[in-house]
């Protein structure tokens, strides 16, 4: 398991019930890095606890949001699967919140028509679903636990995925591991854009380590941006996009850098309720920036100072005293928020087994795409990772039981020769990676934001193809080098940024997530999926065959 966040920790222990032996590791702390530990808010499930709810009935709501272009079979899958995940987890101790009836708690969230998203209390979900996974996978003898090592090539052999070769960040040591089966789940790609929700490990490392070893992504162009997110003042110890429950519970007006309210400028609404949709929120906010009417950092204000005391204490109590300790007072002082790349709906394209294109090879999580289309609905993500996880650990080691090993010391020699050119440090001259991966930032935020043009995106992609002719400083160092890291997480980010940026290209209307200031409305000819691959070394989006659009 590459990446041990809440899919790949599901599916280490889904693999361990088929009597597996496996290998679960990460390039961070195991059950720490990644996304799945930031999670605040809920995990979307049909059980019906608060009030009478059926699976199709989610299903139905998270096809509604994906602006038609969910894979209807993974879907169903995580929409179907989603309670028996709660509920397994439940039984391992999962602490979701519960009423004096003792069911479980659901709040109802944007796009849901039920109460269906449950969660631990307002600031613990993440933390504690994967505290829940870590104590499960820590009673697993047959999971071993490997922390540290990132993942920089998966082995292929004969068109098979026998293993991986990695860098042990600590001692800058190469490793290699040898597999019968491989699951990707290392998570999503918001840290190549500047502003972004994300942890440091999310630099879309999953999809590049799927392109080079010949899998297929999809729908690379739907990456969700949302459009509150905290700006400032500094906000220590709490998820940036924390304001969404505020929003749909209380309400909250959005003003300008001038204190105005400008939603209706824009088609939208809010007189103090703001319930203006993700995608024009987004696009309003930004222009009122642009034209110069933001706030001091670049956003515009979240204002609660209509909202009583006890109003807000009633429905957030203990998140008003962790904001206190962050010397914020809504009911004195309004926040500044902006939107921020916050999620990606395209990723690894697989079948329902969770079975890439090579053989041996998985993938499970956040680094999947398809089952959200064009728009993912609030909670689908970790249930997302929970159920597929499951699925990719479980039919991994189905299929390969009491198969032999793939292992090929050649192809892994190639791999390890591969990693060790790019950690050879540089004497002098070039730029330091990680000023490197700021450039790219600003080029996707700037240039492949959540408003694109044609003209905006080819100057993303040349300014991809020069930041990848750059030469990179690299400081000697014995044994831990983040110089040397950043590099590598570079080279991922730029095959990632380049596949976002080329299906972005490709789809030349507007939908979901995708929104085209060149193209504004949605077209017909376009309810199909793009697919990115690697030809002849060369990354190409298109459409698949049967599908092609003019
Ligand atoms: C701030 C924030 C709040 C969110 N809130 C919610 C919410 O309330 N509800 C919801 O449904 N969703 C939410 N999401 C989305 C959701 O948390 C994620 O989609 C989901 O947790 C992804 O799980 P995952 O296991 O696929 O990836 P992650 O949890 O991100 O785990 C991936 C792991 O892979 C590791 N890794 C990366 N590259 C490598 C490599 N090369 N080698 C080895 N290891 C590697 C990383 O260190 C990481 O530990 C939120 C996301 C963020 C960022």
């Amino acid at each position: 398991m590459v990446g041990a966040g809440g899919a790949g920790m599901y599916a280490a222990i889904a693999a361990a019930g088929k009597d597996a032996s496996v290998l679960l590791l990460d390039k961070s702390l195991v059950g720490r890095g990644g996304a799945t530990i930031m999670a605040q808010m809920t995990v979307a499930a049909a059980i019906g606890h608060e009030e009478p709810d059926h699976w199709t009935d989610h299903l139905q709501d998270t096809l509604a949001a994906g602006r038609e272009l969910c894979d209807e079979r993974l879907a169903r899958m995580l929409c179907e699967n989603g309670p028996a995940r709660i509920f397994e987890m439940d039984g391992w101790g999962a602490h979701w919140a519960r009423g004096a009836d003792d069911r479980i708690r659901q709040v109802k969230a944007p796009g849901h028509g039920r109460a269906r998203c449950c969660y631990v209390d307002f600031l613990n979900t993440g933390p504690g679903v994967a505290g829940t996974l870590r104590r499960q996978v820590s009673r697993l003898g047959s999971v071993r636990r490997v922390s540290n090592v990132a993942v920089t090539e998966i082995v292929v052999h004969d068109g098979r995925a026998v293993g991986a070769v990695g860098m042990d960040v600590v001692s800058g040591d190469v490793v290699t591991m040898n597999a019968k089966a491989v699951v990707l789940a290392a998570g999503g790609l918001t840290k190549i854009y500047r502003r972004n929700s994300a942890s440091t490990n999310m630099g879309g490392e999953a999809y590049a380590l799927a392109l080079w070893a010949g899998a297929e992504l999809i729908d690379m162009e739907f990456v969700q941006f949302f459009p509150i997110a905290h700006l400032a003042p500094r906000l220590v110890g709490m998820d940036p996009i924390m304001w969404d429950p505020f929003r749909y519970k209380l309400g909250g007006r959005l003003l300008n850098g001038d204190f105005e309210e400008f939603m209706h400028r824009y088609g939208g609404q809010d007189s103090g309720t703001y319930t203006t949709v993700r995608d024009q929120a987004s696009y309003a906010i930004l222009k009122e920036v642009e034209a110069g009417r933001g706030s001091p950092h670049g956003g515009v204000y979240l204002d609660f100072r209509h909202v009583p005391d006890e109003t807000l204490r009633g429905a957030f109590g203990p998140v008003i005293d962790r904001l206190a300790q962050n010397g914020i007072d809504l009911t004195l002082t309004p926040v500044e928020v902006a939107p921020t790349a916050h999620y990606h709906m395209g990723g690894i394209r697989v079948n329902h087994r969770m079975e890439t294109r090579v053989a041996g090879l998985y993938a499970a999580g956040e680094a999947v795409g398809g089952a959200n289309g064009a728009n993912r609905l609030s909670g689908n993500a970790i249930t997302e990772a929970l159920v597929f996880g499951e699925c990719a650990g479980r039919e991994a080691a189905t299929a390969v039981a009491g198969s032999a090993r793939g292992w090929n010391p050649a192809a892994a020699e190639a791999a390890v020769e591969r990693l060790r050119a790019g950690l050879t440090a540089d004497a002098g001259g070039g730029v330091p990676a990680n000023v490197l991966q700021r450039r790219l930032q600003d080029i996707m935020w700037e240039d492949a934001g959540p408003f694109r043009t044609g003209e905006q995106l080819q100057r993303a992609l040349d300014g991809i193809h020069e930041l990848r002719q750059s030469p990179v400083a690299v400081r000697p160092a014995d044994g831990f080098n983040l110089d040397l890291q950043d590099r590598l997480e570079l080279r991922a980010m730029l095959t990632t940024a380049e596949a976002v940026v080329r299906a972005a290209i490709g789809r030349t209307e507007s939908r979901g997530a995708h929104q085209r200031l060149d193209f504004q409305e949605s077209d017909a000819r376009f309810v199909t999926n793009q697919v990115v691959e690697t030809r002849g070394g060369e990354l190409t989006a298109g459409w698949p065959v049967g599908q092609s659009l003019p």
